[in-house]
C-alpha cells in the first residue's frame, strides 16, 4: 500500500487569479460573478452568480456580513 507520490507532484497548481466565491466556496470561473473589497477592511471578496441570484449572506474574514 504505498502512496503514488508522483500523482500529487503532477497535480496542476491553480492560477493566483483564480477566487472563490465567499458565501459558498465555488470558483469564479463563471460569467456573473462579482468581486469587490470588504467595506470595512478592504479584502477582496468574491461571490458567484448563483449565491448573487439568490441573495445568500456573504461574511468576510473581519466578521463583515452582507447581502
Ligand atoms: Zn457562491
Ligand atoms: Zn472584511
Amino acid at each position: 500500500m504505498a502512496m503514488d507520490e508522483s500523482l500529487l507532484q503532477a497535480r496542476p497548481a491553480a492560477p493566483p487569479e483564480m477566487e472563490r466565491c465567499t458565501s459558498c466556496g465555488a470558483r469564479l470561473s463563471e460569467k456573473g460573478y462579482a468581486r469587490f473589497p470588504c467595506p470595512m477592511c478592504g479584502a477582496r471578496l468574491g461571490r458567484c452568480w448563483r449565491c448573487r441570484k439568490q441573495s445568500i449572506d456573504y461574511r468576510c474574514a473581519c466578521g463583515f456580513t452582507g447581502p
